[in-house]
């Protein structure tokens, strides 16, 4: 049965990642999934510590998710958002009331000397988030970009400038020294299935995969390693990816992104739009699923969930049976 696997890790972001996970989620029995998440995005907003793609998988996983945004916890007010702009304190940071509860939590249960690790895995079990959710590495990491108006960091352009600035460079800084999770590179060992969600390759996972330990770990790993395209037609879904890609001189098709995980996936998972780019897929050594790929609601993210579990079921089969 494709839906009795019990050791599934997904590679996640924010949005796509969230949308992956909870499809996975409700298609898994309970406590077979672990979703490694992206620190790059990081930052702090008057001494708290906001971590928003932790904080968009716990909502989204517990239901409180703003599903229209995407982000953000559904009806929340911005009382306190409303005071801060009264005291001439910055607010272009979007967060709403509810929303500074989780960080006013988390940046006392550091202050109190938690790990980011404890910290939100116990956030997740209290809010009833139904998945394990770790940070990839205790340690800061920060992504920074570089546009003509010099080098930014990453919430200031995403959220203050709307992703506007071209980005020529990328960086990722605090990775190479940080120490990757210890339980994240334990799930990753006990998988059976890893899954690279259709986050952003540049601003989710490949800061996750800058961390020393990881890429070694996924390519040592018995699991069969299955991507999802997060563009469908040459258009991210949502958010910045294409321009992103297109600034960076990366081809915008599936095929840009697959690429960029060379080496480390079995399988990619593309729209049937993209077919035309199966034998570029397979050149590449990689197992092609067409398929729906967008996630409008939790039942889609369901469907897609399962029909990936599925594949990847039969692909596991097959090199068995080719490796006996
Ligand atoms: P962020 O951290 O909130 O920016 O989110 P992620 O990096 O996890 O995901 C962003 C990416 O998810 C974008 O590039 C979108 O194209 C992709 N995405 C969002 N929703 C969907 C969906 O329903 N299906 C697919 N395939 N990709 C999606
Ligand atoms: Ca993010």
């Amino acid at each position: 049965m494709p839906t009795s696997a019990s050791n599934v890790v997904l590679i996640a972001g924010g949005v796509g990642g969230a949308r992956m996970a909870e499809g996975l989620a409700r298609a898994l029995p309970a406590g077979a999934l672990t979703v490694i998440a992206n620190v790059g995005d990081d930052d702090d907003f008057y001494g708290l510590r906001v971590c928003p793609d932790i904080d968009t998988l716990i909502y989204t996983l517990s239901d409180r998710i703003d599903r229209k945004q995407g982000w953000g916890v559904a009806d929340d007010t911005v009382r306190a958002l409303d005071v801060l702009r009264t005291l001439a304190a910055p607010t272009w940071m979007k967060l709403g009331d509810a929303d500074f509860g989780l960080h006013i939590w988390r940046s006392w249960q550091l202050a109190a000397g938690n790990s980011l690790t404890q910290i939100t895995q116990e956030a997740a079990k209290r809010l009833g988030a139904r998945a394990r959710i770790l940070p990839a590495s205790d340690d800061p990491i920060r992504t920074k970009l570089r546009t003509a108006d010099g080098w930014m960091d990453f919430q200031p352009w995403f959220v203050g400038r709307r992703c506007e600035p071209e980005v020529l460079e990328l960086r990722y800084d605090g990775a190479e020294k940080a120490k990757a999770s210890t339980e994240a590179l334990a799930a990753i060992e006990a998988a059976e299935l890893i899954v690279f969600a259709p986050s952003n390759p540049l601003l989710s996972i490949e800061p996750i995969l800058g961390i020393d330990g990881f890429r070694s770990a996924i390519t040592a790993s018995r699991a069969l390693r299955i991507g999802v395209s997060p563009l469908i037609g040459g258009k991210a879904v949502k958010g910045p990816l294409a321009r992103l890609l297109t600034g960076l001189g990366i081809e915008t098709t599936t095929t840009g992104v697959a690429e960029r995980y060379n080496g480390l996936l079995d399988g990619f998972a593309i729209d049937t739009q993209d077919l035309v780019e199966t034998d570029d897929l397979q050149e590449r050594g990689l197992s092609v699923l067409p398929t729906d790929i967008l996630m409008r609601n939790p039942e889609d993210a369901e469907r897609l969930a399962v029909e990936i579990l599925t594949w990847a079921a039969a692909l596991q089969g097959h090199c068995e049976r080719a490796a006996s």
